[in-house]
């Protein structure tokens, strides 16, 4: 049994142990010492990093009460070593874990609800329960989790005897069997966990729930907490500021800002397409009924354009090809007839300019690899 140093002082980030053994396994050294303060992935919580002599660690886990340290070089058995882990990222991991029991129990205590399912991520924190919960309901339990975080309570970790653990209505993911750590948090929670917990809540700072969704019947809440929760609103500060800046709008007022755009734009795209569908009519007021193929080059007209240039040229021709060069050396197209199978133009053009495209009998478009000039030509020549 590895003696576990995060337990007796969570905030212990240097210490001295002796190595037991240090075995080669695939990609590394596995090795073991009397005691570390390196904690090991498990119960949502992943492990700790650092070095050990100056060797990095990349991974920790337990086995048996075992906790093996994957190390890049061996480290000799019975050596007295300098453990160091980092704490900054640790401390996150303690404020996040915290901050997850602190809500849970919340959520347990308004709607009964149980934490199914509890993941702390490079990213976010995502916690499970097994009920579904309302956007206000969500909101009320934020609001009752920060002032239980600003009450600045105790947060205590022991391991209680059989009997006293019988007296205790804790929470818990699974039916446990051995030695039961409780995480308490006097008045407010009990709680089987193995990870590792900040002294106060108070030093968690914050806790904010980022985003919801319906989850197996339940629902699971993003979570951000502590200084991961100031990185968060540092990143959204800075972009609500830079949208403002673009709208001229104060930060508070960009939402109003984005709808006043959106709104333009689709006026702006229902005038054009008015536009474009006059336009249309007088290019192709002078196809007099033909049996050939009519081509249009409208560079810079997009692909519902083309396609709506394309099938109003059709009525009058046998075939029509819209074009739009997009002077990359592309040029996108739409073929429309009311009288051949397109697909036949369709295949020939791809075959000989090296295109992309497809579609039915009637109207088919994709690109090709020539200027609009170099295909109207092709065009005029073979059909
Ligand atoms: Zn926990």
């Amino acid at each position: 049994m590895t003696e576990k140093l995060f337990y007796s002082d969570p905030y212990i980030s240097r210490f001295e142990a002796n190595v037991l053994s240090c075995d080669k396994i695939n990609g590394g050294f596995a090795a073991v010492l009397d005691k570390t303060a390196f904690f090991p992935t498990g119960g949502g919580q992943d492990c700790d990093r650092g070095t050990i002599d100056g060797i990095f660690v990349s991974d920790v886990y337990e086995k048996d009460g075992v906790i093996f340290h994957i190390t890049e070089k061996p480290l000799e058995t019975g050596k007295t070593v300098f453990g160091e882990i980092d704490f900054e990222r640790r401390f996150l991991f303690m404020q996040n874990h915290s901050g997850e029991h602190i809500l849970s129990g919340t959520v347990h205590r308004m709607l009964g609800y149980s934490n199914v399912g509890f993941h702390m991520g490079s990213d976010f924190v995502t916690v499970d329960f097994d009920g579904p919960m309302t956007k206000e309901q969500i909101l009320e339990a934020e609001e009752k989790t920060n002032e239980i975080i600003w009450s600045d309570l105790d947060i205590l970790t022991y391991f209680p005897s059989e009997k006293e653990l019988e007296k205790i209505d804790y929470r818990s993911k699974k039916e446990l069997s051995g030695d039961i750590r409780i995480v308490e948090i006097p008045g407010v929670d009990f709680c089987a966990c193995c990870g590792t917990h900040v002294k106060k809540t108070g030093e968690i700072g914050l806790v904010k729930i980022v985003e919801h969704m319906n989850y197996k019947g339940g629902v699971r809440l993003f979570i951000l907490s502590g200084k991961r929760a100031l990185e968060d609103y540092r990143n959204k500060n800075a972009e609500i500021y830079k949208i403002g800046t673009l709208l001229s709008r104060k930060p508070s007022y960009t939402a109003e800002g984005v709808e006043k755009l959106l709104e333009e734009n689709s006026q702006k795209k229902y005038e054009y397409s008015l536009l474009w569908k006059k336009y249309v009519s007088a290019l192709t007021a002078n196809i007099e009924n033909t049996d050939g193929t009519a081509v249009f080059c409208e560079n810079g007209a997009d692909n519902d354009s083309l396609r709506i240039l394309a099938l109003e040229a059709a009525k009058k021709c046998a075939a029509a090809i819209a074009l739009s060069d997009d002077k990359n050396g592309v040029t996108r197209y739409v073929i429309a007839s009311e009288k051949t199978d397109v697909r036949e133009i369709n295949k020939k053009l791809c075959d000989v300019f090296d295109g992309r495209g497809g579609g039915k009998e009637a109207l088919c478009q994709g690109s090709l690899h020539a200027t609009a000039e170099k295909l109207r030509e092709f065009i005029k020549s073979v059909m």
